[in-house]
């Protein structure tokens, strides 16, 4: 079964398709600046020479287009005709309170899609135009969602009722949801692997650290909280996001700098958080290497971004009344070993021990706390691509079974 993943942002796309006999990656691209004139379209597939092109992709469905061109490609294709393709997983931010898990897309599903653009104004529209032009492109072909915020439906309501006036929740659905939920879920399975016990018995803090940063709380495999709110702004300082801040800020900085409320909604998405400490950038490696050259708001911006993190894993041992692992993944948790070591090495109290030598490592599944480290500290590069694929496949397969059966 060939599954085509597919996560559409509000001016990218990214897609691999996926030989799920053998869970191998056939090809895989992104077609970023869609709808500008410099669009790039990047297609590498397996075995074969990458293909690049540059020049205008007006639309979602022109991406789409030349994703399926490009697949069926006599050069650069990895199947014969499209019919190779068996179903589609797409990547959806945003399935609010109305699902807890992956579903097969029909209409009522692009609905209830489509309720949620109130509370996911950049990315929902995009999924659409995602699911779409598959429609299009694709007549027939099975299509799953697979939603961020379905893992953290768990959630029990003291983790997700905000302390504001309840008609906000009952009105307009005011509420913490969580991101990252397929990331999360996918690596607390790989440490339950790997720890070689039953996710149900386990406590587990996974912190998926990249641009986006959050951590989850998942006690028996359950997400009972985590650190994105409403938006994923909430929670950790992150690239250019401020996270958690007093919300007084907000109308003291709008009347100070005489801003509306975009203009402070641009700031404190996009002007925060490391960037904004350091003045240096988002990215963590030039910070990282601006503290080397000695730049001493480089060091706050890391200094801060890794005590929120450390803080708010001491909260969640609070919530869960204990922790046997800790869980570093993406960009910055996959690499830096500096992040790391200084999170951990304050939550030396759990009886947590990283070991140095492990810990020089990248991208790769290992434990890096000590033998005798009490908690078992790990790190899981993420695949959500692969999450994605593997519920599609198996909603897919239990389709066509309750077909049969009934
Ligand atoms: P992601 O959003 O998961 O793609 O992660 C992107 C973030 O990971 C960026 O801020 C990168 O600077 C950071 N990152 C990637 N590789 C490294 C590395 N080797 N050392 C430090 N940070 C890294």
């Amino acid at each position: 079964m060939n599954i085509l993943v597919i996560n559409c942002g509000s001016s990218s796309l990214k897609y691999q398709l996926v030989d799920m006999s053998n869970e191998k990656v056939l090809a895989k691209g992104l077609a970023e600046k869609i709808g500008l004139e410099d669009s790039i379209f990047t297609h590498s597939p397996d075995g074969k020479y990458k293909l690049v092109k540059k020049g205008t992709l007006k639309d979602h469905e022109e991406a789409l287009n030349i994703v399926m061109d490009s697949l069926v490609d006599e050069k650069y294709g990895v199947i014969k005709a499209l019919t190779e393709i068996d179903a589609v997983g797409h990547r959806i931010v945003h399935g609010g309170e109305y699902y807890s898990s992956s579903v097969l897309i029909d209409d009522d599903v692009v609905d209830a899609i489509k309720k949620c653009i109130e509370v996911a104004p950049l990315h929902n529209p995009a999924n659409i135009l995602g699911i779409n032009a598959c429609k299009r492109l694709l007549p027939g072909i099975p299509m799953v969602a697979v939603f961020d915020t379905a893992f953290h439906q768990t959630m029990p309501k003291e983790a997700y009722i905000y302390p504001l006036p309840y008609e906000y929740y009952n009105k307009y659905k005011v509420r913490k949801y969580g991101f990252h939920g397929t990331s999360h879920k996918y690596v607390s399975q790989r440490a339950a692997c790997i720890l070689n016990k039953p996710i149900e018995e386990l406590k587990i803090i996974t912190c998926h650290l990249g641009n986006g940063a959050s951590l989850t709380a998942i006690k028996n495999g359950k997400s009972i909280d985590t650190t994105m709110g409403f938006t994923p702004l909430e929670g950790l300082a992150m690239g250019t996001r401020c996270g958690s801040i007093d919300p007084s800020i907000v109308t003291y900085l709008m009347g100070k700098e005489n801003i509306d409320s975009h203009e402070v909604d641009e700031i404190l998405n996009k002007k925060s958080g490391v960037l904004g400490i350091s003045g240096v950038s988002s990215d963590f490696r030039d910070i990282e290497s601006a503290v080397e050259d000695g730049n001493s708001r480089a060091q706050l911006a890391l200094d801060v971004f890794d005590y929120k993190v450390k803080t708010s894993i001491g909260s969640y041992v609070a919530a869960m009344n204990g922790v046997d692992a800790i869980v570093f993944t993406a960009g910055l948790g996959e690499n830096s070993a500096y992040t790391r070591k200084n999170i951990c090495s304050g939550l030396s109290y759990l009886g947590m021990t990283i070991d140095d030598e492990k810990n020089s490592i990248r991208r790769e599944e290992v434990i890096i706390s000590t033998p005798d480290s009490k908690v078992k500290i790990i790190v899981i590069p993420t695949d959500e691509e692969m999450a994605i694929a593997r519920d599609t496949k198996e909603i897919i397969v239990n389709d066509v079974l309750d077909k049969v059966l009934y």
